[in-house]
Order: structure tokens, then C-alpha cells, then sequence
């Protein structure tokens, strides 16, 4: 059986066909012209017409096929379309936009590279890191245009940071159970950065937004406060808690440099027993917390008090954590340790969207799982100097996007 006989009975793409196939330079070259009397159709709205001209020859990189490249060749027509009241070049159903792969190879290329990094899904599919790039490209922006945002009621705001110089991401996700998606990248952390996604959100979508959890960060909840007007701000529990861990650790490394003099201190090394919760220690981890205790150590005052703050979230009622909030404030704000101080401050003056959640109970924890899939993402992605190439990259692999049909 023959090359063409094998593609004719195997891929059609209606009003056109196969007219030739041959191997040159140890590429596979397939000509397609379009069915006698076939009216071509506008690429905007669908319409046929009769032939405006035929532009010149173009490729199509296609799936490889044993490993050899593969390449559509055609020659596209222009449409004088009578609905657009303009010169249209036709709809070429392998096409899609201006991207010079055929939807096959995008869909291939953009389904690997959700899991796989882009290096990877190059050589596996025999082609370039740019041909990687541009199939990704075309898909997400084929999957946004498609898909669905009107239900979207909840959403999670955070921040990822992007290499190691303090270069952010912000990320907005939707929170909905079982559609926790990411719905918009932007660059940066600022004010300025919300106020992107909420003009590109728009203000219909804007008013339905019943729920938003965020860090304690004014930049994020004075811009919610001002455009989500229907919204609950609720500050998310696992900042908060990350925020009393940072204190508990700034208290160690203090009391590390304390006792310097006094040889090695049996701090060091204990970093992680005091970020766990009690419940996940080890054996040998709670044998040393209880050695540590005995020390009367400032950091195991501190691990106390953090310990004592997660009675909060395990009230009720908003009324039942107020009380439980200003026994564990008193107690904070009289240890003497000036970080753990300072937190406790901080959450009296965020108490009020704190307590939000006994009414709106939303968190950013499942987003953390998706903070991590993008932390590996940038990890990975070694080659993403442009932000936009990051931003694409995270879309294609936690935006639930639909991909093209071929
Ligand atoms: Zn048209």
C-alpha cells in the first residue's frame, strides 16, 4: 500500500485531498489541493464564497511519522466574503490561527507538555523547543477563547515567585469543589496587578464574585474591597499560618545567635519540628520536642503558642473565635518574643476578613497543590526567560483548558 493511499484512507479533511506525497532531503512532504469546485470558506464567519487569488505555497509541520518530519503542503486561497465585507484567506480545517503546525501536532504537543517540560516533549515528537512554544500558544489561547467562566463565584488570589529574584507571579484560580482551576497569570504582585485581571475579568463577571480568600496583603484586599463589591474577603487560614510559622522560625534563629558562644546549641538542626503540626511529629521528633522543653527554650514557647492558635480555626461560630482569638492574643502579645508579638498584632488588625470564613468557609489550601505544580513548572521550564512563556505554560498545564478538536 502506498503512502497516499494510506493517508487517503486514514485522514480526510472535507473538500480537499491528497494530491501528491514524496520524501526529499529525509522529509516527508504531503501536497493538498482543495476538491474541484469546492467554494472555499471564510475563516471569520463561515461563509463560502467564490476565489478572490491563491496566496503562495505554505508548510504545515505535521506528526512525524517513524520519526521522519512531516509536512503538509497547500497553497491557501482568499475569499472576497460577502459577510465580512472584506478579503478573508480561507478556513483550512488542519489549521489553526496563524500557527504553521497542523491541530494534530498542537493537541500532541500541548497535551505532552502539560506533564512533561518542553525540552522533553521536543525530542520525543522530533521537533524544535519554538515549535513547542507556538503549538502551546495556540492552544491555550484556542482554550480560553472556548471556555466557560459564568458560574465562576469563588476565587483564590496568590503569588508565586518566578526564578530566584524576587520576581512574582500573581495567580487567581477559581475555588469551586471540583473545579479548581487556574483562570489568569499576571505579572507582579502590586496593585496594579490585580487591577489587570479585574479589567480583563470585567465587571459582570466582577459582581458575581460572592467569595474571595487571599493573603493578608493590602495590595490584594484593597482592590477586592473596591471591585468585587459582592464579595466576601476572606484572609486564607494557610497564610495565616505560614505567617505564625515564619515567627516561630525567626524566634529559633534569634535564639540560635543568642547562645552562639555557648557551643553548639541543641537548636540547630530542629527547624522542621516546630513548622509541624503536633499531630504529624514523629516518635523521635516528640522525644525531641520533649528534651527541647526542658531546656526552657524561647522557641519552645513560641511552638506553644503557635500550637495554641490552631484552637481558632476549629471554633464554631465567628462569635466562639473571637473569645478563643483574644485569650491566644493576650497570651502572644505577653511572651516577650517580639516576632511572635508582631504576628499576633497583625492578625488583630485582619481579624475582621479572618473571622469571614465561619460564614464563607474558603481557604487557598487546594490551590497550594496547584502552587507547587507551578512552582515544579518554573523549575522545570528552565528555558522560560519571558514571563509569557510562563504564563502560557501554566495555563496549558492548571487552567482545565478544552483543546482543540481535530
Ligand atoms: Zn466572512
Amino acid at each position: 500500500m502506498r503512502l497516499l493511499s494510506i493517508l487517503r484512507s486514514t485522514i480526510s479533511f472535507k473538500g480537499f485531498c491528497f494530491e501528491d506525497c514524496f520524501l526529499s532531503s529525509g522529509t516527508i512532504f504531503i501536497k493538498i489541493r482543495p476538491r474541484k469546485n469546492n467554494k472555499c470558506l471564510c475563516s471569520i464567519c463561515g461563509c463560502s464564497g467564490s476565489t478572490y487569488d491563491t496566496r503562495k505555497q505554505r508548510l504545515w509541520r505535521h506528526l512525524s511519522l517513524w520519526h521522519i518530519p512531516v509536512y503538509f503542503v497547500y497553497r491557501p486561497r482568499r475569499i472576497d466574503c460577502y459577510n465580512c465585507h472584506k478579503i478573508v484567506t480561507e478556513s483550512i480545517p488542519w489549521s489553526l490561527g496563524k500557527c504553521r503546525l497542523t491541530r494534530s501536532l498542537i493537541i500532541e504537543l500541548a497535551r505532552s507538555a502539560r506533564i512533561l517540560s518542553w525540552k522533553t516533549v521536543a525530542e520525543v515528537y522530533n521537533v524544535n523547543w519554538v515549535q513547542v512554544r507556538n503549538a502551546v500558544h495556540s492552544a491555550v489561547q484556542w482554550g480560553l477563547e472556548h471556555r466557560d467562566t459564568s458560574s465562576v463565584k469563588l476565587l483564590g488570589i496568590d503569588e508565586i515567585s518566578q526564578r530566584k529574584h524576587h520576581h512574582y507571579l500573581t495567580v487567581v484560580y477559581e475555588l469551586c469543589p471540583g473545579q479548581k482551576r487556574l483562570l489568569w497569570v499576571g505579572e507582579g504582585r502590586t496593585k496594579a496587578t490585580l487591577r489587570s485581571f479585574i479589567q480583563y475579568w470585567g465587571p459582570k463577571r466582577c459582581s458575581q464574585i460572592e467569595g474571595v480568600c487571599c493573603d493578608m496583603w493590602d495590595a490584594y484586599s484593597g482592590m477586592v474591597r473596591k471591585h468585587l463589591p459582592n464579595a466576601v474577603l476572606v484572609f486564607d487560614k494557610f497564610h495565616i499560618a505560614k505567617h505564625i510559622n515564619e515567627a516561630v522560625d525567626k524566634v529559633r534563629r534569634a535564639e540560635i545567635r543568642e547562645h552562639k558562644n555557648e557551643g553548639a546549641s541543641e537548636l540547630k538542626g530542629t527547624r522542621y519540628i516546630w513548622l509541624k503540626n503536633s499531630e504529624n511529629l514523629s516518635e523521635k521528633q516528640i522525644f525531641n520536642i520533649y528534651d527541647l522543653e526542658k531546656a526552657n527554650l524561647k522557641t519552645h514557647r513560641a511552638w506553644l503558642i503557635k500550637e495554641t492558635f490552631r484552637r481558632f480555626w476549629k471554633c464554631k461560630t465567628a462569635k466562639e473565635a473571637e473569645l478563643q482569638f483574644k485569650i491566644w492574643f493576650d497570651r502572644a502579645v505577653q511572651s516577650g518574643l517580639k516576632p511572635i508579638e508582631k504576628i499576633a498584632w497583625m492578625i488583630k488588625e485582619k481579624l475582621k476578613n479572618i473571622l469571614t470564613i465561619f460564614d464563607m468557609p474558603i481557604n487557598n489550601g487546594a490551590t497550594e497543590g496547584l502552587n507547587n505544580k507551578a512552582k515544579s513548572i518554573s523549575h522545570r521550564s528552565y528555558g522560560f526567560r519571558k514571563s509569557e512563556t510562563m504564563k502560557i505554560a501554566l495555563m496549558n498545564a492548571m487552567g482545565k483548558l478544552d483543546l482543540p478538536p481535530t
